[in-house]
């Protein structure tokens, strides 16, 4: 799941990257309200996380804009003001929640999950299921029929937003522009290399990821009986 941090204090943007990274998001950062406009203008995000006062204008008129604009994405403000008149500002315009200044970084990853909760899926907890794939979206560990299987972060994140639209095609160009970092070199072969390696991970004779040929992929979400290990030999 990718998402914009809009903060212009360095080590708070620095903080925020660097936890919700090890987190497993794919993260931008934007320091000022035009850099955030042209993230949202070009990019796809799964939620934001926009500081109120910034250079060039404020993350409440930002919110605003991007609203009328159809901006869908979760937006959780963070607030230095710690006033309700502000708060109530902030969620008149079209914000989902915010943060006060100073926030505990469990507090924040919290609040994001919880917005992405209200998102087109099932999630029950942290955990996320789709048939007889369980994903630990806190661990970021992944099970099949029972049976842990080791992902590396990235294949995790693929397999997460597969997860996520269980049942809906995906296309490789969603998958790009939700997976991968924005400032990643674009290659049009690394999705596909990606649900390699997930395919063999999860048993090539397993068809939970399907490909739908000229759309995407669809991570079958029908419950599968015939996958355990030893099924699969
Ligand atoms: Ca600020």
């Amino acid at each position: 799941m990718k998402l914009l941090v809009v903060e212009d204090e360095r080590p708070t943007a620095a903080f925020l990257y660097r936890g919700l990274t090890e987190e497993g998001f794919a993260v931008d950062v934007a320091a000022d309200a035009s850099a955030a406009d042209a993230a949202v203008a070009t990019a796809e995000y799964d939620a934001v996380i926009l500081d109120v006062m910034l250079p060039g204008g404020s993350g409440f008129e930002l919110c605003r804009n991007w609203r009328t604009q159809g901006l869908a994405a979760p937006i959780l403000f963070l607030t230095a003001r710690d006033e309700i008149s502000d708060r109530v500002k902030g969620l008149n315009l079209g914000g989902d929640d915010y943060l006060v200044k100073p926030f505990a970084f469990d507090e924040l990853l919290a609040r994001v999950r919880a917005l992405l909760r209200r998102g087109p899926m099932v999630a029950i907890g942290s955990e996320l299921r789709v048939g007889a794939l369980v994903l630990d979206l806190h661990r970021r560990v992944a099970a099949l029929a029972g049976q842990p299987i080791v992902l590396s972060q990235r294949e995790f994140q693929l397999l997460e937003y597969l997860a996520r639209h269980a049942g809906r095609v995906v296309s490789r160009t969603a998958l790009w522009e939700h997976v991968w970092e924005s400032d990643a070199v674009p290659d049009s072969n690394v999705v596909d290399v990606y649900v390699r390696y997930l395919r063999n991970k999860l048993g090539r004779a397993h068809p939970l990821i399907q490909t739908v040929r000229g759309a995407g992929y669809l991570l079958d979400p029908t419950p599968q009986t015939d996958v355990s290990p030893e099924a699969r030999t």
